[in-house]
Protein backbone atom coordinates (compact mmCIF):
# COMPACT_ATOMS: atom_id res chain seq x y z
CA UNK A 1 0.00 0.00 0.00
CA UNK A 2 3.22 2.17 -0.14
CA UNK A 3 6.04 1.91 -2.04
CA UNK A 4 9.14 3.97 -2.80
CA UNK A 5 11.53 3.49 -6.18
CA UNK A 6 15.10 4.34 -5.88
CA UNK A 7 15.31 7.15 -3.74
CA UNK A 8 18.31 9.20 -3.61
CA UNK A 9 19.45 12.58 -1.69
CA UNK A 10 22.52 13.76 -1.24
CA UNK A 11 23.29 16.59 1.11
CA UNK A 12 25.74 19.41 0.01
CA UNK A 13 27.33 16.89 -2.67
CA UNK A 14 27.52 13.90 -0.01
CA UNK A 15 25.31 11.01 -1.40
CA UNK A 16 23.00 9.68 1.66
CA UNK A 17 20.64 7.75 0.46
CA UNK A 18 21.98 5.82 -3.03
CA UNK A 19 18.83 4.29 -4.37
CA UNK A 20 16.79 2.82 -1.76
CA UNK A 21 13.29 1.28 -2.79
CA UNK A 22 10.97 -0.64 -1.00
CA UNK A 23 7.36 -2.06 -0.71
CA UNK A 24 4.80 -2.36 1.69
CA UNK A 25 1.92 -4.05 1.48
CA UNK A 26 -1.45 -3.19 2.91
CA UNK A 27 -1.27 -3.87 6.85
CA UNK A 28 2.57 -4.92 6.76
CA UNK A 29 5.25 -4.10 9.43
CA UNK A 30 8.61 -3.26 8.15
CA UNK A 31 11.18 -2.05 10.77
CA UNK A 32 13.94 -0.58 9.49
CA UNK A 33 17.69 -1.05 11.07
CA UNK A 34 20.60 -0.07 11.05
CA UNK A 35 24.34 1.81 12.25
CA UNK A 36 24.00 5.79 13.10
CA UNK A 37 24.30 8.04 10.14
CA UNK A 38 23.48 5.11 7.52
CA UNK A 39 20.33 6.95 6.20
CA UNK A 40 17.41 5.38 8.21
CA UNK A 41 15.82 8.43 9.35
CA UNK A 42 16.37 10.71 5.86
CA UNK A 43 14.37 7.79 3.83
CA UNK A 44 11.44 7.98 6.23
CA UNK A 45 11.59 12.06 6.11
CA UNK A 46 11.82 11.37 2.25
CA UNK A 47 8.73 9.14 2.71
CA UNK A 48 6.78 11.94 4.20
CA UNK A 49 8.37 14.62 1.92
CA UNK A 50 9.86 16.18 5.04
CA UNK A 51 12.63 16.06 2.89
CA UNK A 52 12.20 15.93 -1.09
CA UNK A 53 14.52 13.35 -2.64
CA UNK A 54 16.72 14.02 -5.40
CA UNK A 55 15.55 11.08 -7.61
CA UNK A 56 13.00 8.37 -7.35
CA UNK A 57 9.33 7.69 -6.65
CA UNK A 58 6.51 7.69 -4.53
CA UNK A 59 3.59 5.65 -4.31
CA UNK A 60 0.82 5.87 -1.29
CA UNK A 61 -2.26 3.10 -2.39
CA UNK A 62 -1.81 2.95 -5.69
CA UNK A 63 -1.24 6.73 -6.31
CA UNK A 64 1.81 8.56 -7.37
CA UNK A 65 2.47 11.40 -4.93
CA UNK A 66 6.35 12.22 -5.58
CA UNK A 67 7.94 11.55 -9.27
CA UNK A 68 11.54 13.10 -9.31
CA UNK A 69 11.50 16.40 -11.80
CA UNK A 70 7.62 16.45 -11.53
CA UNK A 71 6.93 20.14 -9.70
CA UNK A 72 5.71 18.82 -5.53
CA UNK A 73 2.25 20.23 -5.39
CA UNK A 74 1.53 21.78 -1.89
CA UNK A 75 -1.89 20.15 -2.18
CA UNK A 76 -0.12 16.52 -2.90
CA UNK A 77 2.14 16.72 0.24
CA UNK A 78 -0.88 17.75 2.39
CA UNK A 79 -2.83 15.04 1.37
CA UNK A 80 0.08 12.50 1.85
CA UNK A 81 0.95 13.71 5.03
CA UNK A 82 -2.85 13.16 5.77
CA UNK A 83 -2.48 9.92 4.44
CA UNK A 84 0.88 9.02 6.37
CA UNK A 85 1.36 10.02 9.57
CA UNK A 86 4.68 10.16 11.35
CA UNK A 87 6.23 9.91 14.86
CA UNK A 88 9.36 11.18 15.98
CA UNK A 89 12.11 10.46 18.48
CA UNK A 90 11.02 13.81 19.81
CA UNK A 91 7.56 14.34 20.49
CA UNK A 92 7.23 17.66 19.62
CA UNK A 93 4.19 18.20 21.66
CA UNK A 94 2.54 21.72 22.47
CA UNK A 95 3.35 22.80 25.88
CA UNK A 96 0.74 25.11 26.31
CA UNK A 97 -2.15 22.55 25.79
CA UNK A 98 -3.76 19.23 27.69
CA UNK A 99 -2.76 16.34 25.48
CA UNK A 100 -6.53 16.17 24.80
CA UNK A 101 -5.81 19.93 22.84
CA UNK A 102 -2.34 18.24 21.41
CA UNK A 103 -5.20 15.37 19.73
CA UNK A 104 -7.66 17.50 18.83
CA UNK A 105 -6.14 20.51 17.67
CA UNK A 106 -4.79 18.80 13.78
CA UNK A 107 -8.17 16.97 13.59
CA UNK A 108 -10.02 20.35 13.80
CA UNK A 109 -7.77 22.20 11.23
CA UNK A 110 -6.66 19.65 9.09
CA UNK A 111 -9.61 17.94 8.91
CA UNK A 112 -12.39 20.71 9.62
CA UNK A 113 -13.47 18.24 12.49
CA UNK A 114 -16.04 20.46 14.77
CA UNK A 115 -14.52 20.56 18.57
CA UNK A 116 -17.23 18.41 20.21
CA UNK A 117 -16.24 15.06 17.26
CA UNK A 118 -12.49 15.73 17.66
CA UNK A 119 -12.40 16.02 21.73
CA UNK A 120 -14.64 12.95 21.42
CA UNK A 121 -12.16 11.15 18.75
CA UNK A 122 -9.18 11.81 21.05
CA UNK A 123 -10.69 10.62 24.19
CA UNK A 124 -11.02 7.33 22.31
CA UNK A 125 -7.72 7.71 21.39
CA UNK A 126 -6.07 8.33 24.15
CA UNK A 127 -7.18 5.36 26.13
CA UNK A 128 -6.63 3.09 23.47
CA UNK A 129 -2.63 3.97 24.20
CA UNK A 130 -3.79 3.91 28.13
CA UNK A 131 -3.56 7.86 29.35
CA UNK A 132 -7.47 8.02 30.07
CA UNK A 133 -6.05 9.28 33.27
CA UNK A 134 -4.00 11.97 31.75
CA UNK A 135 -6.16 13.77 29.22
CA UNK A 136 -6.18 17.08 30.76
CA UNK A 137 -2.45 17.20 31.57
CA UNK A 138 0.34 19.12 30.06
CA UNK A 139 3.17 17.74 28.03
CA UNK A 140 5.43 18.86 31.33
CA UNK A 141 3.20 16.69 33.70
CA UNK A 142 3.84 13.56 31.50
CA UNK A 143 6.67 11.10 31.53
CA UNK A 144 8.83 10.75 28.34
CA UNK A 145 6.42 7.30 27.66
CA UNK A 146 3.46 9.24 28.36
CA UNK A 147 3.92 12.33 25.99
CA UNK A 148 5.27 10.07 22.88
CA UNK A 149 2.02 7.92 23.67
CA UNK A 150 0.10 10.82 23.04
CA UNK A 151 2.00 12.20 20.19
CA UNK A 152 1.04 8.86 18.64
CA UNK A 153 -2.59 9.39 19.40
CA UNK A 154 -2.06 12.45 17.77
CA UNK A 155 -0.65 10.62 14.44
CA UNK A 156 -4.13 8.15 14.75
CA UNK A 157 -6.04 11.16 14.81
CA UNK A 158 -5.68 11.82 11.67
CA UNK A 159 -6.86 8.47 10.17
CA UNK A 160 -3.95 7.95 8.45
CA UNK A 161 -3.55 4.23 6.33
CA UNK A 162 0.65 4.19 7.13
CA UNK A 163 2.66 5.11 9.76
CA UNK A 164 5.98 6.15 10.02
CA UNK A 165 8.19 5.96 13.29
CA UNK A 166 11.60 7.22 13.66
CA UNK A 167 13.61 5.50 16.82
CA UNK A 168 10.09 6.49 18.49
CA UNK A 169 11.63 5.23 21.83
CA UNK A 170 15.21 6.33 21.93
CA UNK A 171 14.49 9.77 23.54
CA UNK A 172 12.79 7.65 26.81
CA UNK A 173 14.39 6.46 30.04
CA UNK A 174 14.47 2.21 29.16
CA UNK A 175 11.92 2.06 31.97
CA UNK A 176 9.26 3.93 30.09
CA UNK A 177 9.76 2.18 26.36
CA UNK A 178 7.78 -0.66 27.09
CA UNK A 179 4.49 1.36 27.65
CA UNK A 180 5.45 2.70 24.24
CA UNK A 181 6.08 -0.45 22.32
CA UNK A 182 2.98 -2.41 23.09
CA UNK A 183 0.98 0.54 22.14
CA UNK A 184 2.93 -0.10 18.47
CA UNK A 185 2.71 -3.47 19.23
CA UNK A 186 -1.28 -3.37 19.35
CA UNK A 187 -1.21 -0.98 16.19
CA UNK A 188 0.63 -3.82 14.33
CA UNK A 189 -1.55 -6.51 15.49
CA UNK A 190 -4.74 -4.44 14.31
CA UNK A 191 -3.45 -4.29 11.72
CA UNK A 192 -1.58 -0.94 10.63
CA UNK A 193 0.63 -0.95 8.18
CA UNK A 194 4.17 0.39 9.58
CA UNK A 195 7.43 1.42 9.00
CA UNK A 196 9.30 1.52 11.88
CA UNK A 197 13.13 2.60 12.46
CA UNK A 198 14.28 1.26 15.64
CA UNK A 199 17.33 0.57 17.57
CA UNK A 200 15.31 -2.04 19.83
CA UNK A 201 16.39 -5.61 17.59
CA UNK A 202 14.09 -7.69 19.77
CA UNK A 203 10.83 -5.88 19.51
CA UNK A 204 11.62 -5.28 15.66
CA UNK A 205 11.78 -9.25 16.60
CA UNK A 206 8.19 -9.56 17.66
CA UNK A 207 6.59 -7.07 15.72
CA UNK A 208 8.24 -7.35 12.19
CA UNK A 209 6.95 -9.23 8.96
CA UNK A 210 9.92 -8.01 7.57
CA UNK A 211 13.28 -6.09 8.41
CA UNK A 212 15.45 -4.23 6.38
CA UNK A 213 19.14 -3.28 7.16
CA UNK A 214 20.21 0.01 5.68
CA UNK A 215 24.09 0.78 5.66
CA UNK A 216 25.71 3.60 3.20
CA UNK A 217 22.13 4.30 1.98
CA UNK A 218 21.36 1.34 0.58
CA UNK A 219 19.11 -1.55 1.62
CA UNK A 220 22.05 -4.63 2.15
CA UNK A 221 19.54 -7.21 3.05
CA UNK A 222 15.86 -7.43 3.53
CA UNK A 223 13.71 -10.68 4.78
CA UNK A 224 11.65 -11.97 7.61
CA UNK A 225 12.94 -11.43 11.53
CA UNK A 226 14.17 -15.15 11.29
CA UNK A 227 16.48 -14.67 7.86
CA UNK A 228 18.00 -11.20 8.62
CA UNK A 229 18.24 -11.81 12.50
CA UNK A 230 19.22 -15.67 12.04
CA UNK A 231 20.80 -16.45 9.24
CA UNK A 232 22.14 -12.84 7.49
CA UNK A 233 23.46 -13.46 3.97
CA UNK A 234 25.40 -10.19 4.24
CA UNK A 235 28.12 -10.15 5.97
CA UNK A 236 27.57 -6.28 6.98
CA UNK A 237 24.19 -7.79 8.27
CA UNK A 238 25.94 -10.05 10.37
CA UNK A 239 28.43 -8.05 11.78
CA UNK A 240 25.71 -5.40 13.27
CA UNK A 241 23.32 -8.18 14.01
CA UNK A 242 26.23 -9.78 16.46
CA UNK A 243 27.28 -6.41 17.77
CA UNK A 244 23.79 -5.00 18.83
CA UNK A 245 22.37 -7.75 19.77
P1 LIG B 1 20.83 7.60 13.43
O1 LIG B 1 20.77 6.11 13.65
O2 LIG B 1 21.95 8.22 14.20
O3 LIG B 1 19.52 8.29 13.66
P2 LIG B 1 20.35 7.72 10.57
O4 LIG B 1 20.57 6.39 9.92
O5 LIG B 1 18.96 8.11 10.85
O6 LIG B 1 21.26 7.81 11.88
P3 LIG B 1 20.42 10.15 9.00
O7 LIG B 1 19.94 11.02 10.08
O8 LIG B 1 19.47 9.81 7.91
O9 LIG B 1 21.03 8.79 9.59
O10 LIG B 1 21.71 10.83 8.40
C1 LIG B 1 22.44 10.29 7.32
C2 LIG B 1 23.56 11.25 6.95
O11 LIG B 1 22.98 12.40 6.37
C3 LIG B 1 24.38 11.71 8.12
O12 LIG B 1 25.72 11.81 7.69
C4 LIG B 1 23.83 13.09 8.42
O13 LIG B 1 24.79 13.92 8.98
C5 LIG B 1 23.41 13.57 7.04
N1 LIG B 1 22.27 14.52 7.08
C6 LIG B 1 21.01 14.22 7.46
N2 LIG B 1 20.20 15.30 7.35
C7 LIG B 1 20.98 16.32 6.89
C8 LIG B 1 20.75 17.68 6.57
N3 LIG B 1 19.54 18.23 6.68
N4 LIG B 1 21.81 18.41 6.12
C9 LIG B 1 23.03 17.85 5.97
N5 LIG B 1 23.31 16.57 6.26
C10 LIG B 1 22.33 15.80 6.72
MG1 LIG C 1 17.94 8.65 12.62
Amino acid sequence: SMSAQGIRKSFAGKEVLRGISLELHQGEHVAVIGPSGSGKSTFIRCLNLLETPDNGSIDVLGERVFSAGDPVRESQVRALRLRVGMVFQSFNLFATYTALENVSLAQRFSLGRSKGESDDRSEQLLRRVGLEQHIHKHPSQLSGGQQQRVAIARALALDPQVMLFDEPTSAIDPEMRVEVLQVMKALALDGMTMIMVTHELRFAQEAADRVAFIADGEVQEIGTPAQVFGSPKNERTRRFVDAVS
